[in-house]
């Protein structure tokens, strides 16, 4: 996962100019906002029609989207959407996050200055910029921001096995993509303000509990998706 990429000034993620970029930023959005289903199939020949381009960055989006977990190559079969994560695959990867971020959002704003919160504040904004973007497109960048925002707070923390940890299960991927809704987002943001407060203040345990409450609003806001 590119979680090293940086936002430009209009919020979009300049991933690349080129046109493996952009068929790679397509399919994304429509993996995340379920234009495609989980666990529908994925040909080629479709996707070179829908969007107008050759196959070969279309294979390179989808290698790509492979090892981002968002999609399965099977032998003789092809490209298909992953399927959804399970129930109880979703409540271990609850518990997982909030054994490790809240102690890291601690340790982040115990190792706080301005350069580094100022990274946060730019990561955290992006996620609120995108207005009169395609909706799709909206919620699949905000799903990629937050994973980088969660990220950023990890490498502060310092703990690069927690980081690792946690990048290797694509979390973010995986939880938005049970829900396409506005609100998943909105309060979402709401959260991340309480978080940098918590952070402008240097205050470990007030970054703790908001993390803390983050992620147990996120556990409940995608709840309903199981339902
Ligand atoms: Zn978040």
């Amino acid at each position: 996962m590119s979680l090293t990429e940086t936002p430009d000034h209009s919020g979009f993620i300049q991933r690349s100019n080129s046109l493996a970029g952009s068929v790679y930023e397509a399919i994304f959005a429509q993996l995340m906002s379920l234009k495609i289903a989980p666990g529908a199939r994925i040909t080629v020949d479709n996707m070179v029609r829908e969007l107008n381009v050759s196959q070969t960055p279309i294979r390179e989006a989808l290698g790509r989207l492979e090892g981002e977990g968002l999609v399965v190559k099977t032998h003789l079969i092809g490209y298909s959407a992953a399927p959804q994560i399970t129930r109880r695959r979703f409540d271990e990867l609850y518990v997982l996050r909030l054994l490790l971020e809240p102690d890291s959002a601690a340790r982040a704003a115990a190792a706080m200055d301005e350069a580094k919160l100022a990274v946060l504040r730019e990561a955290a904004g992006v996620m609120g910029r995108r207005e009169g973007a395609d909706e799709r497109i909206r919620y699949s960048t905000f799903a990629r921001q937050d994973a980088i925002f969660h990220d950023k707070i990890l490498e502060l923390a310092g703990n690069e096995l927690i980081r690792e940890t946690l990048n290797h299960q694509h979390t973010h991927f995986h939880i938005f993509r049970l829900m396409f809704h506005s609100r998943v987002t909105e309060e979402a943001l709401d959260e991340h303000e309480a978080l940098l407060a918590a952070f402008a203040a240097g205050d470990a345990s007030a970054a703790e509990k908001a993390m803390r409450i983050h992620l147990e609003h996120s556990r409940d806001r995608l709840l309903p998706a199981f339902e």
